[in-house]
């Protein structure tokens, strides 16, 4: 029998009439042959109702009894839900977390999920029933009540689709679909068709609040197809599968995210370690961080930028404060008044020019570019936060996302109820796979060695709109193929570093210095030959330890990492090319032996 799991967000379970029409799509879904889960949020904004009223109590709220408070939201809804479904006469039953035995690690309020047992929802099952699940929540080895993080319904949902082997997890919420971008942004944003499960991980973890990044991470692990579509309407709405609507668009869609802070420490010592020392103490508090760029200043110092989410500011500075006990004296300033945009799209990979098209219409429109860092499928830049939404508009024009595409290969969508049989133990196979009882755990694929690209560094560059624009023309026109690119921050230190094939690193270079002359760039720097080490998986960027095991292996060997870009799916790092082939070794041990413990 076929088994679909509906999660209900909080608009949708607003009020009794939206509960009850949520329960008629349950029960109607059910009448079709299909065995039933629903999985619920609390009702409309009755979780930040709930976090108001704990911070009006205590400025710093003990996360173990913010998750005790929390989950009620979502007991109270299910418990509704199951009420009326009574009501219409059929029969429901409601489940909390543990009674579910959702079991996840005890990191209050961003839980992770460790394994979900389906026995009891399944005896309900075959008694007829509609299972009516919390979202949100679990339950530790200590019988503690933990929370996956704001959101997180979509995860429970997905989650709960992949242990019983669902054949669609659908998620019912307040928009009819995925749009390009945010519609309440943007209102040409389009809604697209589908979507590729690495295109959502990168959108949804760089601010396309529509679904819970971690669900995606589920969704690819598990194969789980995901459909997005409107609660108040009953038109198809948007697949998450591993297919791209347009595997030829370029970019297929946007990002803003105005709720992160910039922070930059100044003064480091220029040595290995240094990273680590930084970014250990801040992984430790589980935050993750964002466009990690390095660069190496005069005398001996180097300088770190990156961003974080502006609620965990507080956390980071006095994370990076402690690092001078081993660092000895350094600055920390921060920008709290920034926005983060970013494009995504899997046909970037294999196009050139794609960045320089970005940045090129952010200098038309005058905006300026304090942070760029770029991985395979996405380009990310900083911008001034009163220039976001500007920014998010002229870069979805430039590549025409609003424009109606025709999906490719539909026959290969998969259909509702097909032969759910053949593939019956695709849920047991990657659990197996991931080595028992840890279905969120950091999945690793590949561990790859790049050494045919060399690097180029221009220094000194002034704080003005229009630079990156300049310097990729001019590789264009000189018909280099442009790899990772990270420029960072700062009046007086910004500078441009790229990657570039081997052979065209002297042309690269002579092209970079005639620019810095033009406009009197501090100098340009080049390494005829650079090593790119990229570690690829799934849950990269939310196991926030990844970047430091990178940096924790290398500086033990006494590498230096020279370049750095985080995405969902790969991390990538530029190291010494003499130092590729022992960082290769190195990253291979450490990593393949974490995913066989
Ligand atoms: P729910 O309560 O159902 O979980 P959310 O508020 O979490 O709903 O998510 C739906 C909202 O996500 C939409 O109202 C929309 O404003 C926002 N959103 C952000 N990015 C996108 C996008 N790319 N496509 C669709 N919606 C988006
Ligand atoms: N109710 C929780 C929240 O508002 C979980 C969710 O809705 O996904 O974050
Ligand atoms: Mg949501």
């Amino acid at each position: 029998m076929s088994l679909i799991v509906q999660k209900f967000g909080g608009t949708s379970v607003a009020d009794c009439e939206k509960i009850r029409a949520a329960a008629r799509k349950a029960i109607r879904a059910q009448q079709q042959g299909h065995q039933v889960v629903m999985v619920v949020s609390a009702m409309g904004k009755n979780t930040d109702t709930l976090v108001a009223l704990a911070h009006e109590l205590n400025d710093r709220p003990p996360a173990r009894e913010m998750d005790m408070l929390l989950s009620t939201g979502e007991q109270v809804s299910v418990a509704l839900m199951a009420m009326a479904i009574e009501a219409l006469g059929h029969r429901a039953i409601s489940l909390t977390g543990g009674q579910i035995g959702i079991n996840t690690d005890s990191t209050h309020t961003k839980a992770r999920i460790r394994s979900i047992s389906t026995d009891r929802m399944r005896r309900y099952l075959a008694e007829g029933c509609i299972v009516i699940a919390a979202g949100f929540q679990g339950i530790d080895d200590d019988f503690n009540i933990t929370t996956l993080g704001r959101g997180g319904s979509d995860t429970t949902a997905v989650a709960l689709a992949a242990v019983l082997n669902a054949d669609e997890c659908e998620i019912y919420t307040d928009v009819d679909g995925v749009y390009t971008t945010d519609p309440r942004l943007l209102p040409e944003a389009r809604r697209v068709s589908r979507i590729s499960y690495d295109e959502m991980l990168e959108l949804s973890s760089l601010g396309a609040g529509v679904m819970h990044s971690r669900s995606i991470e589920f969704a690819k692990k598990f194969s789980v197809p995901v459909h997005v579509r409107s609660s108040f309407t009953d038109t198809r709405g948007t697949l998450i599968i591993d297919q791209p609507e347009d595997p030829t668009a370029p970019v297929s869609g946007a990002a803003l995210t105005r709720n992160e802070a910039r922070v930059t420490v100044n003064g480091l010592p220029d040595v290995p370690g240094t990273s680590l020392a930084i970014f250990s103490r801040i992984a430790r508090r589980n935050i993750s961080v964002d466009m990690i760029v390095q660069n190496a200043g005069a005398a001996g110092k180097a300088d770190i930028s990156f961003t974080v989410p502006q609620n965990e500011l507080h956390d980071t500075l006095e994370a990076v404060g402690e690092a001078r006990e081993v660092l000895g004296p350094f600055q920390i300033t921060h920008d709290a008044s920034v926005a983060k945009l970013s494009v995504v799209g899997l046909g970037m990979a294999r196009q050139t020019g794609v960045a320089e098209h970005m940045f090129q219409t952010l200098a038309a429109a005058n905006i300026n570019i304090q942070m760029i860092t770029t991985s395979e499928i996405k380009i990310s830049v900083l911008v001034d936060r009163e220039n976001g939404q500007r920014a998010l508009r002229e870069v979805h024009r430039t590549f025409q996302l609003e424009l109606e595409r025709t999906p490719a290969e539909a026959a290969a969508l998969p259909h509702l109820a097909a032969d759910s049989h053949a593939e019956s133990a695709r849920a047991l196979d990657v659990v197996q796979q991931l080595h028992g009882d840890n279905m969120e755990e950091l999945l690793i694929n590949d561990i790859l060695l790049d050494a045919t690209q060399g690097s180029i560094t221009i220094h000194g560059l002034p704080d003005t709109p229009g630079i990156a624009a300049t310097v990729f023309r001019s590789m264009a026109n000189a018909k280099i193929f442009v790899d990772m690119i990270v420029q960072s921050h700062g009046s007086h230190h910004a500078s441009l570093s790229f990657t570039v094939p081997r052979e065209d690193v002297e042309k690269a270079k002579a092209a970079a210095a005639a620019l810095a002359n033009q406009f009197a760039w501090k100098d340009v720097t080049s390494r005829s030959a650079v090593a790119k080490l990229s570690v690829s998986g799934i849950g990269l960027r939310s196991h926030t330890d990844v970047a430091i095991r990178m940096f924790r292996a290398l500086s033990e060997t006494e590498i230096n990492v020279e370049m750095i870009s985080t995405s969902e799916v790969r991390v990538n790092v530029v190291v010494d090319a003499e130092k590729g082939a022992l960082g290769l070794r190195q990253l291979q041990e450490v990593f393949f032996d974490i995913t066989r413990t």
